[in-house]
């Protein structure tokens, strides 16, 4: 919080509200940060951490950097997935 304006400071916005608070982007658990902002028609997520998350897994973080789709983690999870 500004003392001057009572206003949150732009750089203190972008860190996570959340107690506990979620995974950094630097952290290898990104993605178990809160959901900002879905959007499963595109097949992305926006986290709390500022990490775009793909449907495929694929991570786009903050700094650029794009974290390539785990296919084999997701294989070797599909097998647990409901059917309906
Ligand atoms: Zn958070």
């Amino acid at each position: 919080m500004n003392a001057n304006t009572g206003l949150a400071d732009p750089a203190e916005t972008r860190h996570c509200q959340h107690i506990p608070a979620c995974p950094a982007a630097e952290d290898l658990d990104r993605d178990a940060a809160h959901v900002l902002v879905a959007h499963p028609e595109q097949g992305w997520s926006l986290l709390c951490n500022g990490v775009v998350l793909f449907e495929d897994t694929g991570e786009l973080l903050p700094s650029g950097e794009s974290i390539a789709a785990r296919r084999d983690e997701m294989l070797a999870a599909a097998a647990h997935r409901k059917s309906d």
